[in-house]
């Protein structure tokens, strides 16, 4: 996502912009969303967690005032639960990511963790708690380890381990002739999709975050690679209150709940079983997909 509109020699600038300030994955997004849209209030508060309960609440938001993107959203997702949020391209899902991360806010209704509406916190307590697998990780020209620890610059050998383990990655790494230590990037060792994928995890993992965002993070992604990512994205989704974005439905067959946008309106939401059998929207959608992959 990154890649299509930013030249690679700006994302080394960016890189050397977050490596000096030691900030993480967030301070990225923030970097590439051109100006600040949006800022702390003098008297902003800490998020404070708890359960890590993320509800959207009849929330509307147009980029510009000409268009509506989101038309009175609302879903929440309690601590723990994995809710998957479905929809064409287009329909307004990476949008509810970047409102979550506060890259923005609504225009009605409102965003909340815990209770807390995000418009009164400070940016940088909420983006803490929030560890993103985007649709497609960004790989510095620097080692493995360092682009896994890119996630939490603070992390330690034993924090790192763990969040390989967590990636599935412990295989790769070990046929690598350097190990953690190889040069990936550009300039160094090519990671294939799936691969580059596991290591957005591993940045994910090592963040140690409650609260988890997957936005299309294998759409890209042949079935075989697809399914390695989502084994290992599904161990860590266990210990937190997941968000998964997906194009690819029978990605999020065991979600708790799947919300279905469509052009910015919630039309469905519900297991899928229940969802095919409503006969609605989903199901549509569900079987275009199975149409499309009998014919792969
Ligand atoms: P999805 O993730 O479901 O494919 P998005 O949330 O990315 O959809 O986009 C929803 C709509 O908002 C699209 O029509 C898209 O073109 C538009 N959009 C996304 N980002 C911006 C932006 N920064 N400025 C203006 N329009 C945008
Ligand atoms: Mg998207």
């Amino acid at each position: 996502m990154l890649q299509l509109f930013m030249p690679l020699g700006f994302l080394g600038f960016v890189y050397r912009e977050i490596k000096s300030s030691l900030a993480n994955i967030e301070r990225l997004f923030a970097l590439l969303d051109r100006q600040p849209k949006v800022s702390d209030k003098s008297d902003a508060r800490d998020l404070e967690v708890n359960t890590s309960t993320l509800s959207f609440n009849a929330v509307g938001f147009s980029y510009d005032d000409s268009r509506p993107i989101l038309r009175d959203v609302s879903f929440s997702i309690m601590g723990g639960e994995k809710v998957a949020v479905v929809g064409a391209s287009g329909a307004g899902k990476s949008t509810l990511v970047k409102l979550l991360f506060r890259f923005y806010d609504p225009e009605s209704g409102s965003v909340t963790i815990d209770g807390q509406d995000l418009r009164d916190l400070s940016q940088r307590s909420v983006r803490r708690q929030i560890a993103i697998v985007p649709q497609d990780c960004v790989l510095f020209n620097d080692t493995l380890r360092e682009n896994i620890r890119y996630g939490n610059p603070e992390a330690d050998d034993d924090e790192l381990l763990k969040a390989i383990a967590t990636a599935h990655l412990e295989d790769f790494v070990a046929r690598l002739p350097k190990g953690l230590d190889t040069v990936v990037g550009e300039r160094g060792l090519k990671l294939s999709g799936g691969e580059r994928q596991r290591v957005g995890i591993a940045r994910a993992a090592i963040k140690d975050a409650p609260i988890l965002v997957f936005d299309e993070a294998t759409s890209s992604l042949d079935s075989r690679s697809e399914q390695a990512v989502l084994d290992a994205f599904s161990s860590m989704a266990q210990q937190h209150t997941t968000l998964v974005i997906a194009h690819r439905l029978s990605t999020v067959i065991d979600a708790d709940r799947i919300v279905v946008l469509h052009s910015g309106k919630v039309v469905e939401q519900g297991k899928h079983h229940d969802l095919l059998l409503e006969n609605g929207y989903y199901s549509q959608l569900w079987q275009a997909q199975q149409r499309r992959s009998e014919q792969d």
